[in-house]
């Protein structure tokens, strides 16, 4: 099937691993008709050859004894890689009591030394590779049942084949993804029976598409379609012919809508896997995005995820190095006569020591979605904990200082013990620290949130709601929530005297904390006009840079002193 798409033109590629040079000569020319072969001089060299060729090579020849790496050493290290698919490994030798020691540690066969009889060695090469690539395609399951595409599996594999040929321009190849909109709505309004019609069509259009062209597709997963192909230069004619095929189609839904990703930065050592993740991040970036249907992942993505993944690599090291540093901004009590200081809100920055000042809005979301934020919530709740005591002592008070719980930390069973530990070990009382928790993290699973809120205000820690106004909390479902205070979201603040809906909603919000009977925070204020208007709206603490930007402790200091 292989020579077939590739019209008997691949050569594959051979590693000989040999330490005398006669031999990797002979070997060499006995082959080189029939494949493309490459060398090494002993194993250390060859896990080199096989990382520099790797996909690519079909087949180790390898020899027992060599100096720096043996051959046995070689197959043990090589069998401990994790690897998806292995390759097969035909040793030679001139001792034959060791037959069975090679295959016992996992060779396939083994040729003879001297090399005398070229024609055996080849048609045993042909005979392995034959039999692996072919037992490779048969542990993937080759199609898609539903609709007749290559399945996922064999469709990357089908790709390193292509690439490996030689018969495609890898760097000119188009990688593609396509979903459909709202598919579990389509399941869900017209029945599975007619989604399933829906997804047969498309694959049809689909493989019309690639069948004119060097190309496959494939079905990923529900509707998630693939396509590998040469010859597209415009990606917005592209969609609009499929999206003319799929309107013709009688049998469907008028609302069939879909959407493109297009991976414009194809990196040769990047595997087909990443290839399409990225297209398929790519085609989430126009998820409902009724003006642009198809999505570009270029180089500016590819560097942040280079970016990202430098500082997933770096939190760790990073917390212990203290390179995270925790910054402190004023919260002012505005109600009687002249403004007090009330606390404190905890913000972590990033002294990044290679990549300079990062901004919480560059990492918080990063960690937030692979849980890392765990790691460092709990770090910046233990340096301001001592904060606190150290301001304690010096000053005889304790300024409660508010920590940002991530909605991510709610989810962890041991929060409580955290918290209580953190505070125990700086002599403190619950109640001196503040948790700020985001309005939105209600709306994700309320009753546990409910159920966890609860329990950490039995132990006498203040909840604090953050961004109030942007999450989708009821009045009703506000009642029931245990809080200690509303903190009011920035954006009405800054839009209060731009327009008449924000100002009212910022007498909305000071309402319902009156309702619930708990002080109002409202953040991000900058102007003595908006200071007025809070205070003459009933709002009790203000947070912003008209006191003070966050700032490091020993600046803080002169708010408390003062
Ligand atoms: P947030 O909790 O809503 O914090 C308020 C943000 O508003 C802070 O941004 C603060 O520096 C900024 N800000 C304060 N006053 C003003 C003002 O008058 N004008 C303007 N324009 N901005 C003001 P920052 O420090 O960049 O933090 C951004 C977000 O990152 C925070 O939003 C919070 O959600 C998150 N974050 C920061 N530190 C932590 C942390 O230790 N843990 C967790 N989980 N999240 C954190
Ligand atoms: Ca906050
Ligand atoms: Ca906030």
């Amino acid at each position: 099937m292989y020579d077939e798409l590739f019209g008997g033109e691949k050569k594959r590629k051979v590693l000989v691993v040999d330490d005398e040079e006669i031999n990797r000569e002979l070997l060499g020319n006995m082959l080189d008709d029939r494949y493309d072969v490459i060398f090494a001089e002993n194993g250390k060299d060859a896990f080199e050859r096989i990382e520099e060729y790797s996909g690519m090579i079909s087949l180790i020849l390898l020899d027992l004894m060599m100096p720096v790496m043996d051959g046995l050493e070689f197959i043990s290290k090589y069998n401990e890689m994790e690897i998806a698919s292995k390759l097969p490994i035909i040793v030679m030798t001139s001792e034959v009591e060791s037959e069975a020691d090679i295959i016992k540690a996992g060779a396939v066969d083994f040729i003879k030394k001297p090399y005398n009889m070229p024609e055996v060695i080849l048609a045993r090469c042909e005979r392995v590779i034959a039999l692996f690539e072919k037992q490779q395609l048969i542990e993937s399951t080759e199609i898609d049942e539903l609709t007749g595409l290559y399945s996922k599996d064999f469709f990357f594999e089908y790709i390193r084949q292509m690439n490996e040929s030689g018969l495609v321009d890898e760097i000119n190849m188009n990688v593609i993804a396509i979903d459909i909109e709202h598919f579990h709505l389509i399941n869900e309004i017209y029945g599975h029976e007619k989604g399933d019609i829906v997804l047969k069509e498309i694959a049809t259009i689909l493989n019309d598409l690639v069948k004119s062209r060097i190309g496959i597709a494939a079905r990923s997963d529900a509707d998630t379609f693939y396509i590998y192909t040469d010859g597209i230069d415009d990606y917005q004619k592209l969609f609009e012919d499929i999206n003319i095929k799929i309107s013709n189609i009688d049998k469907f839904p008028s609302s069939i809508r879909i959407r493109m990703g297009v991976n414009k930065s194809i990196d040769l050592n990047e595997s087909p896997e990443t290839l399409f993740e990225h297209a398929r991040i790519a085609c989430n970036l126009v998820r409902g995005d009724y003006m642009n249907q198809i999505g570009y992942y270029d180089r500016k993505h590819h560097d942040k995820q280079i970016y990202n993944a430098k500082l997933v690599a770096d939190i760790d090291k990073s917390i212990e190095n203290k390179d995270f540093v925790v910054y402190y901004q004023p919260k002012y009590s505005i109600l009687n006569g002249d403004p007090i200081l009330a606390s404190a809100e905890a913000l972590v920055r990033w002294n990044h020591p290679e990549l300079g000042f990062i901004s919480p809005g560059d990492f918080i979301p990063l960690f937030e979605n692979n849980g890392l934020i765990q790691k460092l919530d709990k770090y910046v709740w233990e340096c301001a904990a001592s904060q606190i005591r150290k301001w304690k002592e010096k000053y005889g008070v304790a300024i409660p200082v508010s920590v940002n719980v991530s909605r991510i930390d709610i989810y962890n069973p041991e929060l409580e013990n955290v918290l209580l530990d953190i505070v125990k070990k700086s002599d403190l009382k619950p109640h001196d620290l503040h948790l700020e928790i985001t309005e939105s993290a209600y709306s994700d699973d309320a009753d546990r949130l409910i159920e966890v809120v609860n329990n950490l205000r039995k132990k006498d820690f203040e909840i604090e709601m953050d961004d109030f106004g942007t999450g989708y909390s009821s009045l009703n479902m506000l009642t029931t929530i245990p809080i200690d205070a509303l903190k009011m979201d920035m954006s009405f603040v800054r839009n209060m005297h731009r327009d008449s809906t924000s100002l009212k909603l910022v007498e909305l919000i000071i309402d319902i904390s009156k309702f619930l009977d708990v002080p109002v925070i409202a953040e991000g204020v900058e102007e003595q006009s908006q200071v007025d208007t809070l205070k003459k709206l009933g709002c009790d603490i203000i947070q912003g840079y008209y006191f003070s930007k966050p700032v490091l402790p020993e600046e803080f200091e002169k708010y408390i002193a003062g």
